[in-house]
């Protein structure tokens, strides 16, 4: 995959810590940090030198340094008490053209090795390992292979595979067709047809930049930083892409996946020493030192500021079809190495832009003049120079002015004036926070946090130690209260080196862009001689046959079934009631000095009409202001106490009936232990007064919502694709359409396109009126053993202070069924809807959008959670994906992604991501379950097939959310016990039964969808309803 940079990194990232004083979490009389701590500068370790040993507290971890002394290859690991060990290697690769080499180079090397020279071992590996996360990123200047386990074999077998593959890949000539781009016939086996570009890269980039907000950061980035790499499409250029060679290619490699290129970072609590030596036996050992010359050169500072406007595709989704330009004004700012200027500046940028209360917030998004702020607002730090940029999208191209100096004037002001003190309490309570708060995938949030300072030679340590940052930024302030408006003035106000950058659509972009590409494409074609041509006709059938040919992955290491735990931690729990009635499940966990609450509120009592307002509802919810606090005081409370409050939307299919379902809202919050009883205040004065009278600001939030919808199709188109080809399937699928669906998308375009938004304000009081009280609510607590009785009491007075109805509201379905709310004894029930009478019947939809690709869906439905089929039939959907979807719709069909899934709720998906193709696939779905059914599949395969399902399973939960499949589906630990034997148990008898009885043509309804542009054969055909 691609990025043009991890959107998340800089210093506001969600890093978490576990406390050292929760000794008794703590497995192993030796913890790994303690064993850390006692390396010794200058101690040699299998062919590595200690550089430096640091303990950071704040995060629980001690970093020890290294070098290679063969080839100078660094090292960084991170000894922490985790269980999911994660390893990443790193390159430095910044090329100098955007014919995407990086890119294409990041998929080839996983195309086979030395060592593992079957085809595509990091796809095969996925299969044969409980890995907890693999993958490959290319960023703007570097290339990153992390993966993650809590398997000590599995970590080797997984660490062996990718060494091979970055330092002694095969690059066959074919990989690079397949992967890059090639010129084929449209049918490879008639060389009638015309020739076409593929290719995954190929594809995945035109995919890519049908994104107009991926287009804007990409010139944004380009633009400001001209003077090397970073002018430059790492991830390619579609129009570029076939000017690469396979040759430039492996020269490519040889320069920059060197060891003294690289840097290697592993993390958890497994021994470093075995690592090392893995390392330098498997891999640096075979090499020399080079000078590898990959440093990006300090950009040349303006003596002017520049400007420049550039077009994109219009934007059907989008609401206010006039006003689709976006404008943003960015500064160049200081080398991120320098730890503590990026630190400040990171922190000083979200004053400026972040929440309601923020000097941007109010002078842009407040003004009126665009839905949102422009793509990339904020801190960059993922290159070289880092970069702030503050701007609108969705505004009038005559406005590009007014915003240009409303920025101006807003630098001006905050010059002047500086911050509120509590404004700068708040954002230090943030970062406080997010220390503390532990993500399950820890790790790789420390390796992306650290990735691009240390790619340019910053320390990586440094970067971790935000205890030390906070404290110097502290007395920075104290000495000099003028010290942000000066680093303001400094940095913005006189800094020349600023772009003014303007995208407004066209709307003969996408013909344009096709026509461009015609011309290349012609370009290619006619300076071909007859002979290239019957190369290319013949690599075309042999690229075929290879991807058709049975493969041998035996060379790879693997796991066995017999490796997986038999049994499943448990997890304790305990209900409690308060208020005399509301349950509440309590979760004891080391969650670090935080305390997580949810509650969980019924819809069922809601009116039909009002139900495709409840995401906007939750959206605003708590952003409009309630009791006595208006919206700004609010999110002022919200961020001085708490760590984030929010309410979505939920369907919760049931786990034995398919046309049962909850529907819900659930509330989420988080807050250090300390601020516990000022969050369940302000809960309690969201639920019982919240205020819903702020038009203005109801309107921006509104855009706001649309624009972000809008712009996320592309990313998930997919999703939106399945979740409507499901929509006829099942009760509860027309209710997913209606939260989360296009439906959706194109409701809130309506809403944020309205001249009067009033009627629509008007509904929120009405829907409060069904949801917001203690009717048919439930609660849930995690915390440390030692805050739960004070988190019990807090809850209680919450739900005290909450009214009921003053009637008792009949549910509206007429059919509601009872299941006890948290654990069998508990006299609270759960009332889920049921539909008896509800036949599923076949839709099929074409969402007219236009993209270069399409996202095509469909949906099957199947058996839910708690059927004994329920278990075969998901290791059937990885068994189908591995071993046959893969190379039918990514391999030969060149769509970047594709595969089969099963809900919860029993809807079997087969989907495809980013497809060339798009009616096309279809057909490839109907090869899929014929292929199934034959069961022309190996023992190996099934085994294969459960551990990928067993990685997912076991895959590693963070302590705040333990205990969340109990509180939202009513999943005890003894289901999901029955439901591990049952996938344990799963058999190839099992699997063809499955594939013929629910996928077999003829037996259940399916539903088909379908994202992309126009399409002769769904115009055409009547069955299809076109939208
Ligand atoms: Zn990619």
């Amino acid at each position: 995959m691609w990025r043009s940079g991890w959107r998340a990194s800089g210093a506001l990232r969600r890093l978490g810590g576990r406390s050292a004083n929760l000794r008794a979490w703590r497995w192993g009389s030796t913890t790994a940090c303690e064993r850390a701590l006692r390396f010794q500068v200058g101690e040699k370790i299998q062919g590595f030198t200690v550089g430096q040993v640091t303990s950071v507290p704040e995060l629980c971890l001690t970093a020890v340094k290294l070098s290679h002394d063969g080839t100078g290859a660094r090292y960084l690991h991170l000894a922490r008490e985790d269980r999911n060990n994660l390893f990443s290697v790193q390159f430095r690769t910044t090329p100098v053209d955007s014919s995407g080499v990086p890119h294409v180079l990041e998929h080839t090397v996983l195309c086979g090795s030395r060592k593992y020279p079957c085809r595509d071992p990091f796809f095969k590996m996925l299969n044969r390992s409980l890995s907890t996360f693999m993958n490959a990123f290319t960023a703007s200047d570097y290339t990153l292979y992390p993966f993650s386990t809590q398997n000590p074999k599995d970590f080797q077998n997984l660490l062996s595979v990718y060494l091979d593959a970055v330092f002694f890949p095969c690059l066959r000539e074919l990989d690079f067709w397949q992967e890059g781009w090639r010129l084929e016939h449209e049918d490879p086996n008639d060389p009638q047809t015309p020739l076409v570009f593929k290719g995954v890269v190929f594809n995945e980039m035109k995919g890519a930049f049908a994104d107009n907000e991926r287009t804007f950061s990409q010139h944004l980035q380009s633009r400001l930083l001209p003077d090397h790499t970073y002018a430059v499409v790492s991830g390619g250029d579609p129009l570029c892409i076939p000017d690469l060679t396979w040759e430039q290619l492996r020269q490519f490699h040889a320069t920059h996946y060197h060891p003294s290129n690289a840097r290697f970072f592993t993390y958890g609590d497994f021994p470093l020493e075995q690592h090392l030596k893995q390392i330098h036996e498997e891999a640096l050992s075979k090499f020399e030192k080079i000078e590898p010359r990959t440093a990006v050169p300090a950009q040349r500072p303006w003596p002017e500021p520049r400007e420049f406007q550039i077009t994109c595709a219009r934007d059907s989704l989008a609401a206010g079809s006039s006003e689709q330009t976006t404008v943003s004004v960015s500064f160049l700012l200081p080398d991120i190495t320098n730890t503590f200027e990026a630190f400040t500046l990171s922190l000083l940028s979200s004053l400026l832009i972040s929440g309601p209360n923020s000097p941007f917030y109010k002078a842009l998004v407040e003004s009126g003049l665009g839905t949102d702020f422009s793509p990339d607002a904020g801190y960059n730090g993922c290159t070289r120079e880092a970069y702030f940029s503050v701007g609108l999208q969705g505004i009038a191209e005559k406005d590009i002015q007014t915003v240009r100096d409303l920025v101006d004037r807003t630098l001006d002001d905050v010059i002047l004036q500086g911050f509120e003190d509590d404004r700068i309490e708040a954002l230090l309570h943030k970062v406080e926070i997010q220390m503390k708060h532990q993500s399950a995938s820890f790790g790789l949030a420390l390796a992306s946090h650290v990735a691009s300072c240390w790619n340019h030679d910053g320390d990586p340590v440094e970067c971790l130690k935000l205890g030390s940052q906070v404290a110097r930024f502290r007395q920075c302030l104290e000495e000099n209260p003028k010290f942000l408006q000066e680093k303001l003035k400094q940095y913005f106000k006189d800094n020349r080196h600023k772009l003014i950058l303007s995208m407004k659509p066209d709307d003969q972009y996408a013909e344009k862009q096709a026509q461009v590409e015609a011309e290349k494409l012609k370009q290619k074609v006619d300076s071909l001689s007859p002979e290239d041509k019957q190369r290319i006709y013949e690599k075309g059938l042999e690229l075929q046959t290879q991807q058709s040919r049975p493969q041998d992955a035996s060379c790879l290491p693997a796991l066995k079934v017999s490796d997986i735990e038999p049994r499943i931690p448990v997890t304790e729990l305990d209900v409690v009631l308060a208020g005399g009635e509301t349950p509440v499940q309590l979760c004891a966990q080391p969650t670090n000095g935080l305390v997580y609450f949810r509650a969980l509120s019924s819809l069922n009592t809601l009116p039909e009409e009002l139900r495709p307002y409840v995401p906007l509802f939750c959206a605003v919810l708590t952003k409009l202001g309630c009791g006595v606090l208006g919206y700004r005081e609010q999110a002022q409370q919200v961020e001085l106490k708490t760590g984030g409050m929010a309410a979505a939307p939920c369907v919760l299919p049931d786990d034995s009936h398919l046309d049962t379902y909850e529907q819900g809202v659930l509330f989420s919050s988080f807050c250090l232990d300390r601020n516990l009883p000022d969050m369940m205040h302000l809960w309690s004065e969201i639920f019982n007064n919240p205020r819903f009278e702020e038009e203005e600001h109801f309107r921006v939030l509104v855009r706001m919502a649309a624009q972000e919808l809008s712009n996320g199709v592309p990313d998930a188109g997919h999703v939106y694709a399945s979740v409507r080809a499901g929509r006829t399937l099942a009760p509860a699928g027309d209710l997913q359409e209606t939260f989360e669906g296009m439906d959706q998308v194109r409701l809130m375009q309506r809403v944020a396109d309205m001249a009067d938004v009033r009627p629509v304000l008007r509904k929120l009081p009405r829907i409060k009126k069904h949801l917001l009280s203690c009717d048919h609510l439930r609660c849930s607590v995690n915390a440390t053993p030692q805050q739960m009785s004070r988190a019990g009491t807090a809850v209680d007075t919450f739900v005290r202070s909450l009214g009921r109805s003053q009637k008792e509201r009949k549910p509206l379905r007429p059919h509601v069924v009872e299941k006890p709310a948290l654990g069998g004894s508990s006299p609270v029930m759960r009332r889920l809807v049921m539909e008896p009478t509800f036949t599923p019947c076949q839709v099929k939809t074409h969402f007219l959008l236009p993209f270069p690709v399409s996202y095509v869906a469909e949906c099957v439905r199947t058996a839910p959670y708690s059927h004994p089929d329920h278990a075969s039939l998901k290791v059937l959907a990885r068994l189908m994906t591995a071993k046959f979807l893969h190379t039918e719709i990514r391999e030969k069909g060149g769509a970047y992604g594709g595969g089969a899934k099963l809900s919860y709720g029993g809807m079997f998906t087969l989907y495809s991501y980013r497809d060339p193709r798009s009616t096309e696939t279809l057909q490839s779905f109907v090869k899929a379950v014929d292929w199934a059914r034959s069961g022309r599949f190996t023992q190996q395969d099934i085994d294969e097939a459960k551990l990928s399902v067993f990685s997912a399973v076991d895959s590693p939960v963070a302590p705040s959310d333990r205990g969340l499949d109990h509180f939202l589906y009513g999943l005890s630990d003894e289901m999901k016990q029955k439901h591990r034997e049952q996938l344990f148990a799963v058999h190839r008898e099992a699997l063809v039964d499955v594939s013929t009885r629910y996928l077999g043509p003829g037996r259940s309804t399916h539903g088909l969808a379908l994202l992309g542009p126009d399409n002769a054969r769904t115009a055409k055909d009547p069955s299809w309803i076109v939208r």
